[in-house]
């Protein structure tokens, strides 16, 4: 199986490739700020016109938005914008037309309705203060060293990395990946490496090809296995908080920026700032390691892993419940299991949003029409079954991976499939929801089919 994969490694950089780094993911910036300011002009200047009377074929040509486009006028206009620019790699300047390139199509897209969603707004300036440094490289000798403790990169050379890229220099040198762009950025204080690489998976099985699981994500516990297992929330966020809140205060008593009066932040609180990030890096880091364990063994074990379709951007709206949700990493959680249980050659069931996971016995499929958050036992009336209620969602959940999926979504064996338009009880259950919240599409004027006219264009 050929996969695009990701391998990320922690850098150890001089003081002087720190400078060096700065400087490409500066050159970035200035290519992206400029040809962003050429875009911007040229739409400004043809709206001036426009309203003048201009005719439209006199108006000011447009410029290209493609990446070769906003590239070859960079090519013509770059003496005289940065006539340093032969002191960086070319692919520092090529990383921000990209971005600009992107962007600008994104949100032509989501204008035009073609894109999924929250609208996406036009490109904005970026600052050397709140833009995180990064550039990438896609051409010219990339490559991990023998010793697999180097990275050599264009323009910036050898690179000595915080830890070992064993597990890619093996790939390489057995032929099984094939490195296509480095990416080089700063987060959370510290510089990464990140390689993009095509790989050659060997074809795997689960250790259980016909075991299912169903999993109960919550915040009580991260998760709770139909096999009656549960696993322990760790709450990094909560751990953390103290020292966070701490080292808040402290930031605050510093003299910061301020952007009314122009006043340049002191030294010391610089480094109060960055002893912040690197606390909220550190719990990224925590909490990402936990997710990655716990679904690398649901994927390894089970040939059908069966989760909820939750809706976490939703839910992350509630602000009583939006940082212990974020924390707990339930989004994260279910991208996870996506690609792990293909790579392992199980499959991912995701129940649908109205499944009543939690309303319904696992025993002999009685409903509840309701059952408030505080009852942490399930006592079904019908048969008398009592079990723990995230017990039985997740039973329940399991119990959908062996009824026939929908004909129309469901996809079979080494994929993802949705389930679960079976039984629905209770308020606000019989709700259809297409899969992926409601699409806009650019309707041509009377071009709507004849029994669905109903609704007033807006
Ligand atoms: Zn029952």
């Amino acid at each position: 199986m050929q996969t695009v994969q990701a391998y990320q490694f922690a850098l150890d950089v001089t003081p002087a490739q720190v400078r060096a780094l700065l400087a490409h993911a500066g050159a970035a910036r200035v290519a992206f700020n400029w040809s962003l300011a050429r875009v911007k002009s040229v739409l400004d200047q043809r709206s001036a016109e426009r309203s003048y009377g201009v005719a439209e074929e006199l108006l000011t040509p447009v410029v290209g938005w493609s990446l070769p486009a906003l590239r070859r006028v960079w090519n013509v206009e770059k003496g005289v914008v940065a006539p340093w620019w032969r002191e960086v790699s070319k692919e520092a300047f090529n990383t921000g037309l990209d971005a600009l390139a992107r962007g600008l199509k994104q949100w032509g897209d989501s204008r035009r309705g073609q894109r999924a969603g929250r609208p996406v707004g036009f490109p904005r300036f970026k600052s050397r203060h709140r833009s995180i440094p990064s550039v990438r490289f896609t051409t010219g000798a990339i490559r991990v060293e023998p010793d697999r403790k180097h990275v050599v990169l264009p323009r910036l050379g050898r690179l000595k990395l915080h830890e070992s890229a064993r597990k890619l220099a093996r790939r390489v040198e057995a032929g099984t990946a094939r490195i296509m762009s480095a990416t080089v950025r700063r987060a959370g204080g510290r510089w990464h490496v990140a390689f993009t690489v095509t790989v050659e998976r060997t074809d795997r099985r689960p250790e259980r090809p016909a075991a299912t699981v169903g999993v109960d994500v919550g915040i009580r516990h991260l998760a709770v296995l139909s096999t009656g297992e549960f696993v322990a929330n760790p709450r990094h966020l909560d751990t953390a908080q103290t020292r966070l809140r701490a080292l808040g205060r402290a930031l605050s008593r510093k003299q910061g920026p301020d952007r009314r009066t122009g006043r340049v932040p002191s030294q010391r609180w610089r480094r109060a700032s960055a002893r912040l990030g690197r606390a909220h890096a550190r719990v990224a880091d925590l909490r990402r390691d936990g997710l990655h364990k716990l679904t690398t063994r649901l994927a390894c074990t089970y040939g059908t892993v069966v989760v909820e379709d939750l809706h976490v951007a939703g839910m992350l709206r509630n602000r009583r419940l939006a940082r212990h949700i974020a924390d707990a990493g339930f989004a994260e959680f279910r991208r996870q299991l996506a690609y792990k249980t293909v790579w392992n050659g199980g499959r991912l069931v995701v129940a649908d949003r109205w499944y009543p996971s939690s309303k319904t016995c696992s025993r002999c499929g009685a409903v509840k029409a309701k059952l408030p958050l505080r009852e942490r036992t399930y006592t079904c009336t019908s048969c008398g079954l009592v079990l723990d209620r995230d017990v039985n969602a997740a039973r329940n959940l399991a119990d959908l991976a062996v009824q026939p999926t929908d004909p129309e979504t469901g996809t079979g064996m080494g994929g993802v499939v949705s389930a679960g338009s079976g039984p629905v009880a209770g308020r606000g259950a019989i709700q259809k929801t297409h899969f992926g919240g409601q699409e806009a599409k650019n309707r041509q004027p009377d071009t709507a089919p004849a029994d669905q006219t109903g609704t007033v264009p807006s």
